[in-house]
């Protein structure tokens, strides 16, 4: 056990000054109290080395299209960039907030198909993404999040479920409203999501209008 001088007071492990009063301590070192964090530190690094990959990339990217202009006034790396920033917001989000499965695929598949409709609008392929992959990725979550419904005895999955169900049936109203055919693929959502709406409060029953009056402060 070390000792310190000034303080008068024994501290264990091997540190080389008082926590108390910053003087070198004396005496030989005992066993650390604690375990090395060499874990946390081994993630931090990963962390960080894939944070510079990615900022090196946006740099990179934005001065090849706007100093060389190879793409004669056609900036494409703006979107790549902003596909990189949100990817780091939602993995800063991951890491920081307690980790709650259905909410990180929902807000994965919410910003991947946002994301996938402006590049579509870029590269002129919209009509592919909005009416084909969009709905299969929101098809997907909402399997996803029906399937965390039924495991979850904490009730965390339910209003994710129920927010993926009503943004379907509003994505098909506008669509009808404008006067616009939703589509095979839209149309196989809306059935998806009327399933599930039904299988929840068949399964869930009272929780489904609990979890409702809860989240909207009835
Ligand atoms: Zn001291």
């Amino acid at each position: 056990m070390k000792t310190c001088m000034n303080c008068n007071i024994s501290v264990g492990g091997n540190a080389d000054t008082c926590p108390l009063c910053q003087n070198s301590l004396t005496g030989t070192a005992s066993p650390n109290n604690w375990p090395s964090p060499t874990r946390l530190r081994k993630q931090a690094f990963l962390y960080k080395l894939q944070l510079f990959i990615v900022l090196a990339a946006i740099v990179v990217g934005l001065s090849l299209d706007f100093l060389l202009d190879l793409n004669n006034g056609r900036h494409y790396s703006l979107i790549f960039s902003l596909w990189l920033i949100i990817f780091e917001l939602d993995l800063w989000n991951n890491i920081k907030k307690v980790f709650i499965i259905s909410k990180t695929v929902s807000l994965t598949i919410l910003h991947v198909s946002l994301l996938l409709l402006l590049t579509a609008w870029y590269y002129n392929f919209f009509d592919i993404a909005a009416f084909t992959i969009v709905p299969i990725l929101t098809g997907t979550a909402l399997l996803a999040n029906m399937t965390f419904a039924m495991i979850d005895t904490r009730e965390n999955a339910m209003v994710y479920l129920l927010e993926n169900i009503l943004i379907v049936f509003i994505i098909y109203a506008v669509l009808k409203a404008r006067h616009t055919q939703p589509g095979l693929v839209w149309t196989i959502c809306l059935m998806i999501s009327l399933v599930c709406l039904i299988g929840i409060i068949i399964f869930k029953g009272r929780k489904v209008s609990n979890e409702i009056q809860k989240r909207m402060n009835f």
